[in-house]
């Protein structure tokens, strides 16, 4: 029903601000045409709310609506693990297993990764107060690596020529893939395990061929990386939590 309409409807985005309890939390909107009601959803990566709300629904039903669920939003969000910053003992995975951070303040260079009588430990040189910056500076090194290393690969196998490969840092999406054979990636990929970073290269630089998610896209996908489906189901359940890291610096 009503598909025809919905296809080309924009999608309009705002947002306000609601007080409860002395809190104000930011209610991100999203107007979307095949909604029927409103619906709430506490977002980890961004650490705020979603009110999803049907096309022509008014802005100060919207603004009831999440007001009568202050309640909830503020245990909802109460609830979300706490950022973790990267200042020493502060754990963090790097290529999905748990590493500690340690200050060696005398040591000589800058960072490196050493094995911990009780694990693997990200060490850190220099000055105390550039130990955060160090950390996400050396794992974005390591994921530019990796990350370069995967998509070369996946591009010889499947004889495409990827342009230039751009590591940021996104809350919305894992790669992206330009009509010029850009590829993006987020650096937090190198915190989730290898198969994951791995199947993102694979699904972006098979966006080279096919700029869509057709059926032919996932065959020559799966072609290159046949665990698709494991690696999308630990981006939906772990994914969100790979934001929770370096937020302090940022
Ligand atoms: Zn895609």
């Amino acid at each position: 029903m009503l598909r025809l309409f919905e296809r080309h409807a924009p999608d309009h985005s705002a947002h306000f601000d609601i007080s409860h309890d002395g809190e104000v939390y930011r209610v991100a909107l999203r107007r979307v045409s095949t909604s029927r009601r409103f619906t709430l959803r506490v977002r980890a990566a961004t650490r705020d709310v979603l009110l999803t709300m049907p096309t022509r629904s008014s802005l100060k039903l919207a603004r009831e609506f999440a007001e009568r669920h202050a309640a909830w939003i503020g245990v909802r969000l109460a609830r979300l693990p706490l950022p973790v910053a990267f200042e020493p003992n502060a754990t963090a995975p790097l290529r999905g297993v748990d590493h500690r951070i340690v200050h060696r303040s005398g040591a000589r260079g800058v960072v490196w990764v050493e094995k911990g009588a009780q694990g693997p430990l990200i060490c850190v040189a220099g000055e105390r107060p550039h130990v955060p910056r160090r950390v996400a500076d050396f794992l974005k090194r390591e994921a530019r690596k990796d990350i370069e290393a995967a998509v070369q690969r996946h591009a010889k196998r499947l004889g495409l020529t990827p342009r230039r490969i751009v590591i940021r840092d996104t809350v919305s999406r894992w790669g992206s893939c330009s009509s010029t054979g850009g590829l993006n990636f987020s650096w937090r990929l190198i915190l989730a395990p290898p198969f994951v970073l791995d199947y993102l290269a694979a699904h972006e630089v098979a966006h080279i061929r096919y700029m869509n998610h057709s059926p032919h896209y996932w065959k020559l996908l799966r072609r290159t990386f046949p665990e698709t489906d494991r690696a999308e189901a630990w981006l939906r359940t772990h994914g969100a939590n790979l934001h929770r890291f370096g937020a302090a610096w940022e």
